[in-house]
């Protein structure tokens, strides 16, 4: 059989099989079983996220033979034509490409008549805030007086191009980035069917380079397996993408919060010698003191879910030592230097100034924590005999 790529192959082909999108799937399985299904669906998010997986699907549930179903059979014909993208009544129109007034009016056109053999036409329009203003006149005057028979599910990146008339005749579903450990847990199953021996770490690394991107991460899984074999161990998976291991960013983050400078500066020049991404680093660096942060500040968040074991217990300890308010601050002065951070000439340099200014942050007492002292004091303090007026206040 001829090889074919992951992302592919394994791309989910019933509600079930999403990852991290259980609102919209949800949502949308309700308004089948009651027969409550829009005319028009707006599904937002970043790139790779699933819009027209999801919208694929959708298309499916609505059409598949065994009626219009949250759970397709996917043997029928119509599941089959859709899942093979050759389906007559469910038509894939790139906005991009196809972004004038002509196109749209072809679809008005064709839209008039029925389905060729399903229950619905179903036009799936992706990257839709790509129409011209034209264009979007012309599909304005559809979705206004929409024939029974047509479905409309538009796919975007950027929901504010996408004028008010059409989007408040919507029905709009917004994507979530996919958390590291779901999108490693599907990898998991990925490498379990194809024989890929990868551990954890692995996966977890190819996760955290794709931030949040199903696609991306299925992409990197297929170039790592044809770079490595059918083995990968996390450090691949590193010097592939350039990437930090988690156990070294966390112990970045200790020196910075410990004012370990002498440590910091060793860390960053090992990085910069072994060809890592320095940006990334400050950027996974953000993410994992954001994480201290949220923990620190409100330890019953949901956050320590969305980590692994080891991370949660890292986020823990070192919120646990720290004071947030401290922590608050030096995460604007990481802020402030990852904006500086993509024009730098010397990104070693601005690296290592950042941090040394991050972890002074750490270091100096706030000044919350300097009243706080003098208010205890305060307390602790017998009052002085010689002062009038505190006797005075006293009495
Ligand atoms: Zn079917």
């Amino acid at each position: 059989m001829a090889y074919e790529v992951i992302a592919r192959k394994y791309r989910p082909q019933v509600f079930t099989d999403v990852v991290g999108q259980g609102h919209i799937t949800d949502t949308l399985s309700r308004a089948i079983e009651r027969d409550r299904v829009a005319h028009a669906y707006l599904f937002v998010g970043p790139r790779g996220t699933g819009k027209t997986t999801m919208a694929r699907i959708f298309a499916k549930c609505l059409n598949c033979e065994t009626g219009s179903t949250p759970q397709p059979c996917n043997t029928c014909e119509r599941c089959k034509e859709i899942t093979m993208g050759n389906s007559m009544d469910v038509l894939e129109i790139d906005g991009a490409s196809n972004n004038g007034v002509e196109a749209v009016r072809e679809i008005r056109e064709n839209a008039k008549f029925g389905a060729n053999n399903s229950r619905y036409k179903i036009y799936i329009i992706d990257e839709v805030h790509m129409l011209s203003i034209g264009a979007f006149n012309a599909l304005l005057k559809t979705l206004e007086e929409p024939p029974p028979h047509v479905k409309f599910f538009f796919a975007t990146t950027e929901p504010q191009k996408i004028p008010a008339t059409i989007m408040s005749r919507c029905q709009r579903f917004d994507l979530r980035r996919i958390l590291a450990r779901d999108i490693a847990g599907r990898l998991r199953f990925i490498c379990e069917s194809e024989g890929v021996d990868a551990s954890e770490d692995a996966l977890m690394a190819i996760a955290r380079g794709s931030q949040g991107g199903m696609r991306d991460a299925q992409s990197a899984l297929d170039q790592l397996i044809a770079f490595r074999g059918k083995e990968l161990s996390e450090e691949d998976v590193l010097s592939v993408f350039g990437l930090v291991s988690q156990r070294n960013l966390e112990a970045l983050a200790e020196a910075v919060l410990t004012h370990d400078i002498p440590g910091l500066l060793d860390a960053i020049a090992t990085f910069d010698q072994t060809g890592k991404d320095l940006e990334r680093v400050l950027v996974d660096l953000l993410e994992h003191m954001r994480n201290v942060l949220i923990h620190a500040y409100s330890p019953k968040s949901d956050l320590l879910k969305e980590l692994t074991d080891s991370q949660a217990a890292v986020v823990q300890a070192q919120a646990a030592k720290t004071d947030p308010a401290r922590v608050s601050n030096l995460l604007e002065t990481l802020l402030e230097a990852e904006s500086r951070l993509k024009h730098s000439l010397s990104k070693r340099t601005l690296l290592e100034t950042s941090l040394i200014r991050a972890a002074r942050d750490a270091y100096h007492v706030t000044l919350d924590e300097v009243l706080q002292q003098i208010e205890a004091l305060k307390e602790g303090l017998p009052a002085l005999p010689d002062s009038e007026s505190d006797e005075k206040k006293k009495s």
